[in-house]
């Protein structure tokens, strides 16, 4: 016997998205109380003569309850039709909750959600190993408030596919939530308008154009939001994208510890999981006791009673020091080498299993929060971070700066300009806009400002500007070079641009650091090198044989002499605008292109 009422889903809205037993219950009813526009109108057809039809879109709960009541009274079998499936937002528990009061039973016949109708849509796996195991299905606050637990600012600090309902009304306010969890700008969204009817939408973006596309689209609600890397579908592949993202924070792509470390271990247990460790990492020793040693090749040997001492000489030698063991004896040792935040080493703990791995020392600028991280992708635990300004999805300023390796020219302002960010102060930052974007855009009160803008802020982070004013200021620097730039005639811009990130690789700097290129006059016209230079926005010089003959190069070109009459090109060019008089590297030759770094010296030419 079925019960006097059945709450069923009618599915998305084509007609043959329902269940048999949804289809069943519909013939049966004598009763029957429809959720307004979503529920496709045309499955009504199969109710059977005489059958009372109402739509709940015009009715309050209240009037809901009273039809129920009197109809099963009178006998009756009452169906309730939600869309999708009843048990997402369908508010039937409050339903439910009255019907026990009214001891009238009842039963619910699943659906089909929009949620699984739009990934249909979209060809989606939620779940594809390797990017994400997660769906997560949520909305934004409306009339209904969402708990801030689940705000998506925090739930969507992670890699989960999310089915985001009832939210297309305000996807600007949306897409800055997830940015602000810490999701790219970069990371694939799409929506999907009336999922399986006749007249449905696909718009496929980014977050960074999403918003947008809606709007151009014109689709204002019914529509199903879909974001996550699942849906770039490329499985591991993707993975390898997502660096050490595994673990819930902001801006993990650019999580690399790029230092050497040491790995210690002193248990039996304890020395296994490090030489897991230290296998995982890329430039690290492994520090394990002499009796538990047979097996480990590679590893160093502390005697016994002689670990104090080893974490003691390898302190300043290495940038992170990963201990296996609990946290009371790593404070003990590490205690008296504590100096400065500037300058101590990573110091990460991380227990005998490997599930809880915690950044126990120099978190920012040196690398620990990052190292504990990578850590837990290999151990396949979880990252302890305890920095303010990351648990609260932020990246603090000198963390930043140690990630793109800016001097920090007032160390004491750090405290304070990570304060203000934490609490939601105004805050100008002059940086270059890719960072920006990266980093900061979509968290409110913080201003992307160019240079030369007024400051309008309670406080600033400027890099590369000394800005006389009174506001307190986080001044960085990037430490930046000249690049000289050599190239054959009609080389295309792409050829020089792997040429000079290449030389840049090789001296641990990124284009960011590049203050200006130079070259000979000789090709000031040539096409590649100046697309090059346009394309990352930078100042490039043409030098005179004169000029370039006046600088000291360590490597003599004999093409060039032939050529245009100078010594070098490359190396002459970055020595004359850096200001220089050593190179920080030497000429690197490529197919058509050479390339040589020299530090920029405050008044270079
Ligand atoms: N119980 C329903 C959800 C009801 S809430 C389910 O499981 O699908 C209503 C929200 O669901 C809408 O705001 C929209 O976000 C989504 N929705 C319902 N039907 C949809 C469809 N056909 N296509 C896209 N989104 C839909």
């Amino acid at each position: 016997m079925p019960k006097q009422v059945i709450f069923a889903g009618a599915g998305p809205g084509a007609i043959d998205l329902i269940t048999l037993r949804g289809l069943d219950a519909i013939k049966n009813a004598g009763v029957i109380i429809y959720a307004g526009s979503l529920v496709n109108p045309e499955l009504l057809d199969n109710a059977k003569p005489g059958a009372e039809i109402f739509n709940s879109a015009e009715m309050s709960h209240e009037e809901v309850i009273e039809i129920m009541e009197k109809s099963v009274k009178a006998g009756k079998q009452v169906l309730r039709l939600h869309t999708g499936d009843p048990s997402i937002y369908g508010a039937i528990a409050e339903q439910m909750r009255d019907l026990d009061r009214r001891e009238i039973d009842y039963e619910v016949i699943p659906g089909v959600s929009s949620a699984f109708a739009a990934a249909a849509e979209l060809n989606l796996e939620m779940t594809i190993p390797g990017i994400t195991q997660t769906a997560i299905f949520t909305r934004r606050s409306g009339r209904t408030p969402v708990p801030e637990q689940e705000n998506l600012k925090n739930l969507a600090a992670n890699d989960a596919t999310l089915a985001i309902f009832l939210s297309i009304a305000d996807m600007d306010g949306l897409v800055s939530d997830l940015i602000f969890a810490g999701r790219s700008p970069d990371s694939p969204a799409a929506v999907v308008y009336r999922a399986s009817w006749p007249n449905r939408k696909i718009v496929r973006g980014t977050l960074n154009d999403i918003a947008e596309k809606v709007r151009q689209a014109g689709i204002t609600r019914q529509a199903m939001i879909i974001t996550g890397e699942a849906l770039s579908g490329q499985g591991d592949k993707s993975r390898l994208y997502a660096g050490d993202f595994a673990h819930g924070y902001r801006n993990p792509q650019m999580g690399a510890f790029t230092g050497k470390t040491a790995v210690y271990g002193i248990t039996e247990k304890g020395t296994h999981k490090a030489a897991e460790i230290a296998a995982g990492l890329k430039d690290s020793a492994l520090f394990i006791p002499e009796k538990f040693s047979a097996g480990f090749a590679n590893a160093e040997i502390c005697g016994t009673g002689e670990f104090a001492k080893t974490v003691e000489k390898n302190w300043t030698g290495f940038d992170g020091h990963i201990f296996v063991m609990a946290c009371g004896i790593v404070v003990r040792h590490i205690a008296p080498l504590i100096r400065h935040k500037l300058t101590d080493p990573a110091v990460v703990v991380c227990d005998e299993n490997g599930a809880n791995i915690i950044s126990l020392l120099s978190g920012h600028v040196g690398g620990g929060n990052r190292l504990s991280r990578i850590i837990a992708g290999i151990t396949g635990g979880k990252a302890v971070i305890t920095t303010a300004t990351d648990v609260n999805g932020l990246t603090a300023f000198d963390e930043i700066a140690a990630r793109k390796g800016w001097r920090i020219e007032n160390p004491a302002k750090i405290k304070v300009l990570n304060t203000m960010l934490l609490e939601g102060k105004n805050i100008d930052l002059l940086l270059p806009e890719e960072i920006f974007n990266e980093f900061y855009s979509g968290i409110p009160n913080l201003k992307l400002v160019k240079p030369g803008e007024q400051l309008s802020g309670d406080g600033a982070v400027l890099l590369n500007a000394e800005i006389n004013t009174d506001i307190p200021c986080l001044n960085l620097e990037a430490k930046p070079v000249a690049v000289g730039i050599g190239c054959r005639k009609d080389t295309v811009c792409k050829d020089i641009e792997e040429a000079v990130l290449s030389v840049l690789a090789e001296a641990s700097l990124n284009i960011e650091h590049v203050k200006k290129l130079g070259s000979i006059d000789a090709k000031q016209y040539e096409p590649g090198l100046l697309e090059f230079a346009k394309k990352h926005n930078l100042e490039i010089e043409f030098y005179s044989p004169e000029i370039l003959n006046s600088v000291k190069c360590p490597n003599i070109s004999p093409v060039a002499e032939r050529e245009f009459g100078v010594k070098a090109v490359a190396e002459a060019a970055a020595l004359a605008g850096s200001g220089a008089e050593c190179l920080l590297l030497e000429k690197r030759k490529f197919p058509r292109v050479t390339a040589a770094v020299a530090k920029y010296v405050k008044g270079g030419r």
